[in-house]
């Protein structure tokens, strides 16, 4: 992997999309989130002003923008609402794609995951703070892994739990990935692999940055990419990526 400062003109030239992961990416890692009986309290990320303005830039040079993320479309929505014109939402998971008001569904995990989600209400561990309200996918926080979880998900062969170090996503295994959201996403556009840069610090980025032309990591520890940015500097990698691609253009 190449330090980002080596990226070129050259690089950039068959470049038409930038994939942004979020959490980690956008915004910094942690969600907070609290549940108690019926009530879950999560709180809203604000995406900086600055990055607004910077992906802003980005699409007035050109680049198409599609934010790629675990999260739900509501909260992508409200995180993204002064830009929505001019990003696409692939969201939980590259399950679907939000573009222009339109939603462009990916994949149907409803018979896959129907039947596991009460066995997994049903599991008493203190250190599980709560499921984060999703469609097509299944989230739960805890403070750290909880084996038990995982124990319930390995009954199922259809589904697997990619643990990011905050969260469990459960999923439909080897299909409900970002990669999937992500050859969707090249059709909604016609564009090809090489078109597209990806950016993404975690485990569930694996197969987004496997799947686009341009790979950037933001943690080298957990994912593979052409290029990487460190994941200590202490701006946020989105911006050091943007602030690059906009220097060369
Ligand atoms: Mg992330």
């Amino acid at each position: 992997m190449k330090p980002l400062e080596q990226l070129s003109k050259e690089d950039l030239k068959p470049i038409k999309m930038v994939v942004f992961d979020v959490d980690g990416v956008l915004v910094p890692r942690g969600t907070k989130i609290h549940q108690e009986g019926n009530t879950t309290t999560l709180e809203t990320k604000i995406i900086a002003e600055k990055q607004i303005e910077q992906i802003r830039n980005l699409n007035e040079k050109g680049f198409l923008v599609n934010i790629s993320s675990g999260r739900g479309l509501y909260m992508l929505q409200e995180m993204f609402r002064g830009i929505l014109p001019f990003v696409s939402l692939t969201y939980e998971n590259g399950s679907a794609t939000w573009n222009q008001g339109k939603i462009y569904q990916h994949i149907n995990s409803f018979e896959y995951l129907k039947d596991i989600f009460p066995k997994l209400k049903n599991v008493v561990d203190g250190r599980i703070k709560g499921f984060e309200p999703k469609e097509f996918i299944i989230t739960i926080h805890c403070t750290e892994k909880v084996k038990k979880i995982e124990d319930v998900v390995a009954q199922d062969a259809n589904l697997c739990t990619v643990w990011n170090g905050e969260a469990y996503d459960i999923l439909v295994r080897n299909e409900q990935t970002k990669a999937l959201g992500l050859r969707r996403v090249r059709e909604i556009f016609n564009l090809q692999r090489e078109n597209i840069m990806a950016i993404g610090d975690n485990y569930n980025d694996r197969e987004l940055l496997a799947e686009s032309g341009l790979p950037i990591s933001t943690d080298r520890s957990r994912v593979e990419g052409t290029f990487y940015i460190p994941l200590e500097s202490d701006r946020l990698p989105a911006d050091v990526l943007m602030q690059k691609i906009l220097s060369l253009e």
